[in-house]
């Protein structure tokens, strides 16, 4: 009993681990689709809903990365930050590229989305940075349950956006996904490392060659594969 329970245990600790490294690897390496346009309705929703939003101000623009594993929603509007702090609408007319109050909203996980987290950046100059995680040299950058790291230049020397708040539901999903794929994993390799041993007459559980003995006479396992024996032999002495 105590055995299945470490066994478990032990099953879930790897799905929850692998969960986790499966969504940094899609956060890491970028295989996917860009698009942008006007906002959809769901990503005004993300601009009104978060923690990190723009009161008072309507997005314009929102550019989307969606890959397997990874979605980033990163919703825009033009702002200039006058010299007291106080921020308002850019106006397009003066300025043909104004700086951008910018929402990064990110996802990660697979099968399901298992952590998001989201960036904002008051004074983003568009097109002069990675625009899937803001440059601090455009301006402060807060943060809400991600973090951004630089990669060396051998990878792609860019910046990544690292979302880590947990999702209940993609976890919990997650989670027993990949810790069921190992057990499939294990069960079928033992399974076919019994069916092996019976093949060559050898015991299941110590490799060591049967006779006739409805036991193993070197482990003392059951030897399944001597039924008629087991049954006539002691009779005969
Ligand atoms: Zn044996």
């Amino acid at each position: 009993m105590k055995r299945a329970f470490c066994k478990l245990l032990f099953f879930l600790a790897f799905g929850l681990l692998m969960q986790l490294g499966v969504a940094l690897v899609f956060c890491l390496v970028y295989v996917g689709t860009w698009s942008g346009g006007m906002p959809t309705e769901e990503e005004y929703n993300l601009w009104y809903d978060h923690p990190l939003n723009l009161p008072g101000y309507l997005p314009d623009y929102a550019w989307r990365f969606v890959s397997p594993g990874f979605r980033a929603n990163i919703v825009t509007t033009p702002v200039v930050v006058e010299p007291d702090g106080q921020r308002r609408i850019a106006p397009r007319s003066i300025d043909a590229l104004p700086a951008r109050e910018i929402l990064f909203v990110y996802s990660a996980g697979w099968p399901m989305r298992s952590v998001n987290g989201a960036l904002r950046q008051t004074a983003y100059t568009p097109y002069a940075a990675s625009p899937w995680a803001p440059d601090a040299a455009n301006g402060p950058v807060e943060k809400d349950k991600a973090i951004v790291i630089s990669l060396p230049e051998w990878f792609d020397s860019g910046h990544r956006a690292i979302p880590y708040g947990p999702l209940f539901l993609g976890t919990l999903l997650n989670t027993l996904f990949y810790a069921l794929l190992l057990w499939l994993l294990f069960f079928a390799s033992f399974a076919a490392r019994r069916a092996l041993r019976r093949k060559r007459r050898l015991c299941e559980m110590c490799a060591y060659p049967v006779g006739t003995s409805p036991v193993c006479t070197e482990c003392g396992a059951r030897v399944s594969g001597n039924p008629g024996v087991r049954v006539s032999q002691p009779r005969g002495e």
